[in-house]
């Protein structure tokens, strides 16, 4: 998206990208799914009603404002499909639901899915060999 009608580079040696320019698809999405999934790592274990009513909120506006309109569009049909309503009640069943969320999009974009019997050591706790420590 970002390189749309931009002239092709002439040097062979990609250049960085910069940290100060607007994101493109992949950043946005990158910045975006660790803001989602840390959201999952500190939710509550057992969420009172009103976080639930309040994430659940959170979850409907964004999939209307993610500011990737075909990625929202698609996000909300996903979120549509019987099976895939989020999952609030505490944080094991959201990480779990957003890990499934994330890797619906994985499998359109034809990249790998991530074992979702893993989300808590990537997102909250650190891989167990300690390299996060
Ligand atoms: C709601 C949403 C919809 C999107 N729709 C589109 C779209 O339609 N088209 C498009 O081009 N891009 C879309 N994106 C962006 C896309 O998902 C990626 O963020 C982007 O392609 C960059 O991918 P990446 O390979 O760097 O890693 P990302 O997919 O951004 O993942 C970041 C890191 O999360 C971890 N991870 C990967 N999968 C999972 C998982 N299932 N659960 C937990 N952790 C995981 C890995 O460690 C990975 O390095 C969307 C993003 C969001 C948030």
């Amino acid at each position: 998206m970002k390189s749309a009608g931009k002239k092709p580079k002439t040097t062979s040696v990609a250049a960085a990208p910069r940290s100060d320019c607007p994101p493109d698809v992949e950043e946005l999405g990158r910045s975006t799914w660790t803001l989602l999934h840390s959201m999952a790592a500190t939710y509550p274990a057992n969420a009172p009603p009103e976080t639930q009513s309040v994430m659940q909120q959170f979850l409907s506006t964004f999939s209307k404002l993610y500011p990737c309109w075909v990625c929202a569009e698609d996000f909300r049909s996903w979120l549509a499909q019987p099976g895939n309503e989020p999952k609030v009640k505490g944080q094991d069943e959201l990480g779990m639901w957003m890990c499934q969320a994330h890797n619906a999009v994985n499998v359109k974009l034809g990249k790998s899915e991530f074992d979702c019997t893993l989300w808590k050591q990537r997102w909250k706790d650190g891989w167990k060999d300690g390299r996060c420590d």
